[in-house]
């Protein structure tokens, strides 16, 4: 194997290992549902969620997908979607 070939090898290796374990997750708010409790705001421990009337997830990129806030909401407004 050429070194080109085995640094080319290494470098899927590596991109592989990083990506393994790689999870996204949608956070939808029904905006007709929110009845403005700000549950979802207190308990997510990444901070997904900011608040002007209604919830809505300003910063989906930080999920975890624990499903914290679909359980303390109780209008059901929130649906958490692993893609
Ligand atoms: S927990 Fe549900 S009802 Fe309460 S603010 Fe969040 S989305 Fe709205
Ligand atoms: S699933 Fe967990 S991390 Fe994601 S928005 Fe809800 S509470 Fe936050």
């Amino acid at each position: 194997m050429s070194a080109a070939q085995w640094s080319q090898r290494e470098q899927d290796r590596f991109m592989g290992k990083q990506y393994i374990d790689y999870e996204v997750y949608l956070v939808n708010v029904d905006p007709d549902k929110c009845d403005g409790c700000e549950k979802c705001i207190i308990y997510c421990p990444v901070d997904v969620f900011d608040f002007s009337i209604k919830a809505y997830p300003n910063r989906p990129q930080n999920c975890l997908g624990c499903r914290t806030c679909e359980a303390v909401c109780k209008s059901k407004a929130i649906i958490i979607t692993e893609i």
